[in-house]
């Protein structure tokens, strides 16, 4: 039974997906032989099919590394190419012509590379087997090929045919054997013919009593052995060779009619030994032994590279386990708690100092325009440069215009559109709080959970949108018709709305000392006075100042006219400061006096009114469905793929994911060798079955 050699296969496998084959080989079979030599027939005859590419062009460039697996039970025969991904090929001509392929795909250059192709036959027709094609040597280069490519080839078979692999010398029987160049290259190597097998082709093409000879030959004595063949794919056969067609009978039945038709130098009895079948059998036990007797020093090799990765894991990772699932999970887990601690800080009091800040904004802005525009004849019929103090309103209580002035103002303010400026204010901060805590968070280096989170959180976000923003509009409908003010409401929004004139003060300054340290103290002085001169009318500007005018630029005019604007709203604010901390404004009375302090008092009850619905609407149901929206997205619909391909997406995590794999890939490897050292042990007593 082979099952050793299986066995090492599986091996070999595992140390493959480890990227461990370069230092742990496995002994093979490795193909050498002339160009022409019937290697190609050799190796078809031995899987059954026409698979290996043709031409009159060298078309083997790559090495072929050719497992074969015997599937005992199993109906389909398939090849597969690991290493690109393409699944089942039943149909070998589309195997053949993949190889054709990947070879052509060296450059002409090139000639050859040792990067070797990988391919598995399963079937139930094929012994256990794994054996390496190499490109067949040519004696002098073909006059559209480089010349180096003769020693470039030999080079590539010598890398090959090293210790333990066992060689595989093609020789056509017609060709005299001195002058077989696999014969010669494997002299070098294996002096004593210890591990070469010879394989003489065409043994159809010479006399019996020739081939007799070849086979015997003691010049080049093997131990393990000539095996003479007819490999050819008869003819008559060239029906089953393309496709999925099995050729082995075909080439057996053929290869039986001539050496029983001469039984005296190829029969049983003979000294010769002849045959596909007998090779096949020939190569199997060759290679499991050559296995068995390489055990124990690729069990050294695994062991010492289980000591480095064991090593490597407890210095780098301190043992820590660590599986994709669990960096997942944890991963999560430690987002939703930092959620979690956002949302206990981020309650009504934050969302009604955000929304209040906003009005702020907003009031400043309607007086501006309703009230501070300048020339502010409403307000005082004097010109500015007088003293603020006695520019104060001096409106009428009872004026009409006064009221119609301050319910417009009022009425600009409650019809904003407050239920979608509040709820688009708090989003957008939940918004952002999200985006912190992700690039705070290891999804930070995900980006694909990443956007898997940003989008949970818009979604949730966008699904309330609609309904919330309409909600706070309606709740704050009846302050557009009627807006009582307390007394205590109104010192409140006295004191408040000092405190945003004040910062709207030093907004102002902090802007024009940046411009004076921009362009210096004195040009902002000098570009300043003739912009007033401009504004007086004392001159004229062509073209708005577009190039230029007065001797300044047209960028500094611009900042110019800056720098009046800031100085005109830091004079009007100062003055309405004034106005707002004056007796007039101490009470609710002189209202019309005081349009600052009752619009806040009016942004003030929008703010409760809107916090109230925005906490229930928008903010309890996003801190409810958000964790949970996490959870279905990211936590239970993941495939263990996605999950794998999550938790990879960062390095640090990959490094460590692939040296907990490696580790176990190698004491699984190390475990299958125990095994076999223990069944190879009890079967020694045993004869090998040949
Ligand atoms: P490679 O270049 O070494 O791979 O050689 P091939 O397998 O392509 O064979 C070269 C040529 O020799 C082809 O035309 C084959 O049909 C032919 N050939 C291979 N084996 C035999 C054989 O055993 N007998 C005969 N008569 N021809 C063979």
């Amino acid at each position: 039974m082979m099952i050793l050699t299986r066995k090492m296969i599986e091996i070999r496998n595992i140390l493959q997906s480890v990227g461990q084959s370069g230092t742990l080989t496995l002994p093979s079979i490795v193909v050498i032989g002339s160009q022409s030599s019937g290697k190609s027939s050799v190796l078809e005859a031995i899987v059954g099919h026409e698979f290996l590419p043709k031409g009159s062009n060298m078309v083997t460039r790559r090495p072929i590394e050719l497992t074969l697996v015997n599937t005992p039970n199993a109906q389909a025969e398939y090849g597969e190419f690991p290493a690109l991904g393409l699944g089942k090929i039943t149909d070998f001509t589309s195997i053949q012509r993949t190889l054709t392929d990947l070879n052509l795909a060296v450059p002409e250059k090139d000639c050859v590379s040792d990067d070797p192709i990988q391919l598995t036959i399963y079937s139930p027709n094929v012994p256990d087997l794994s054996m390496i094609d190499l490109p067949g040597y040519i004696q002098v280069a073909g006059h559209d090929q480089p010349p180096e490519l003769k020693q470039k080839i030999a080079d590539l078979c010598d890398k090959y045919i090293q210790s333990p692999n066992i060689i595989l010398a093609i020789s056509a029987a017609d060709v005299d054997l001195a002058n077989s160049t696999a014969l010669r290259s494997s002299r070098r190597v294996d002096p004593r013919g210890e591990r070469t097998i010879g394989v003489i082709t065409k043994m159809d093409l010479v006399s019996p009593d020739r081939g007799h000879d070849v086979l015997t030959d003691k010049k080049y004595p093997l131990r393990l052995g000539y095996v003479g063949v007819v490999s050819r794919i008869p003819q008559t056969s060239a029906l089953f060779s393309r496709g999925s067609g099995n050729i082995t009978s075909a080439i057996l039945k053929n290869e039986k009619a001539y050496f029983s038709a001469h039984p005296n130098e190829f029969g049983t009895h003979s000294d010769t030994s002849v045959g596909v079948s007998t090779l096949r059998k020939k190569l199997m036990n060759v290679l499991e032994q050559t296995m068995a007797s390489s055990l124990s020093g690729t069990r050294d090799a695994i062991s010492q590279e289980l000591e480095e990765a064991t090593y490597e894991f407890k210095v780098q990772y301190n043992d820590r386990p660590l599986s994709a699932e669990s960096y997942l999970a944890e991963s999560l887990d430690s987002f939703k708690h930092s959620f979690k601690a956002f949302a206990e800080s981020f309650g009504r009091p934050q969302v009604r100092e955000m929304l209040k800040a906003e009005l702020d904004q907003r009031v400043m802005d309607i007086l501006a325009q309703r009230y501070w525009n300048k020339p502010i004849e409403d307000l005082a019929s004097k010109p500015l440069e007088m003293d603020p103090l006695k520019d104060l309103p001096k409106a009428d209580p009872d004026s009409l215009y006064w009221h119609r002035k301050l319910d417009a103002s009022s009425s600009t303010l409650t019809k904003l559109g407050i239920g979608r400026l509040a709820t688009t204010v708090v989003a957008n901060a939940l918004q952002s709080h999200v985006d912190q805590l992700l690039s705070a968070s290891t999804f930070a280096s995900h980006p694909g959970a990443h956007k898997e989170i940003t989008d949970a959180c818009n979604s949730i976000l966008n699904d309330r949108f609609f309904s919330t923003s309409d909600q706070v509009e309606n709740c704050i409908k009846p302050y557009k018709f009627e807006i009582e003010v307390e007394d205590s409401e109104w010192i409140k929004g006295r004191e408040n709305v000092s405190k945003v004139l004040k910062e709207e003060l030093r907004a102002c300054e902090s802007a024009t000392k940046h411009m004076q340290e921009q362009i210096g103290k004195r040009k902002l002085k000098d570009v300043m006075s003739f912009i007033d001169k401009v504004l007086k009318g004392d001159i004229v500007l062509e073209g708005n100042g577009a190039g230029g005018a007065g001797g300044f630029s047209a960028d500094l005019l611009a900042k110019g006219r800056e720098g009046v604007f800031l100085r005109d709203r830091a004079d009007l604010i100062k003055m309405r400061l004034l106005a707002v901390r004056s007796k007039q404004c101490a009470t609710q009375k002189n209202k019309y006096y005081c349009p600052e302090i009752f619009l806040d008092v009016v942004a003030d009850k929008l703010t409760s009114t809107a916090v109230l619905f925005l906490n229930v609407e928008l903010l309890s149901e996003f801190y409810y469905n958000f964790p949970r929206e996490l959870d279905a997205r990211l936590g239970r619909h993941l495939s263990d793929e996605e999950i794998e391909r999550f938790a990879r997406e960062d390095p640090r995590v990959r490094r460590h994911l692939d040296i907990i794999r490696k580790k176990e890939l190698l004491e699984l490897a190390l475990q299958k060798i125990e095994s076999i050292r223990q069944l190879d042990g009890r079967s020694m007593h045993r004869k090998p079955d040949r």
